[in-house]
């Protein structure tokens, strides 16, 4: 385990890219060792998994919110957490706005975007995206800041599918970093890449990766 870490910790560096360690379903005992090891960034997919979590644990952890996330349990985590990875949605997104302003903070976001063929995965299309920027809410929401996007590829074993889907992710993200958000330094952020994936992933230009099984070991739920 120490080893394939410190490995992956070193292509991440040397890529400039950030290692989300996806601790889901993994006990508190685990990612204090990580900690331990210098380790700082851990992302769960359940809010009261993390919620629990965090309470145990020391408090400079970087908490990242990577799943699907539903409204209702958003401000169980806007006290605290430090990046949200699946905003899919403009309610979700106001929501998180409104939490974010109740705890006197701006709260770090990544739109999801679909990208896989499987109608399972959340996420927005172009369109969507598109709509949302056009609305009259979405400049007004001032305690969320976009540093981002966040996309999963098709569960698939066609190396070629995922680096198609990672390449339109990465040109959308290179589009709105020149386009709509040119001179925000903040979006800086594309989110891509797992245990399965991330060395397509970063060949195609990720920002950050979120990996669970390779560091941690295969989950059993
Ligand atoms: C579980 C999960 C991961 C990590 O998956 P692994 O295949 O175990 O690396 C990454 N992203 C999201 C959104 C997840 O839910």
């Amino acid at each position: 385990m120490d080893s394939t870490y410190k490995t992956l910790l070193d292509t991440c560096n040397s890529h400039n890219v950030t290692l989300v360690a996806v601790s889901k379903t993994k006990p508190v005992s685990l990612i204090q060792e990580f900690y331990e090891m210098g380790h700082r960034d851990f992302g769960e997919n359940k809010v009261q998994e993390l919620t629990t979590k965090a309470e145990k644990l020391p408090t400079d952890i970087r908490w990242h919110q990577i799943g699907h996330l539903q409204r209702n349990k958003v401000k169980y985590i806007a006290p605290f957490v430090h990046l949200i990875h699946a905003v899919d949605s403009l309610k979700l997104l106001k929501e998180v706005n409104k939490q974010a302003k109740k705890n006197d903070r701006v709260i770090d976001c990544l739109l999801q975007m679909h990208i896989a063929e499987e109608d399972s995965k959340f996420g927005f299309s172009s369109e969507e995206l598109d709509e949302m920027f056009d609305s009259d809410v979405y400049p007004q929401l001032e305690n969320v800041r976009i540093k981002g996007l966040m996309g999963m590829a098709t569960f698939t074993d066609n190396k070629d599918q995922v680096r198609r889907e990672f390449k339109q992710l990465k040109s959308l993200f290179e589009q709105l970093k020149s386009g709509r958000y040119s001179g925000k330094d903040h979006f800086d952020t594309l989110s891509m890449g797992m245990s399965g994936d991330y060395q397509i992933a970063l060949e195609e230009g990720s920002t950050m990766i979120r990996v669970g099984s390779l560091l941690f070991g295969e989950r059993n739920y």
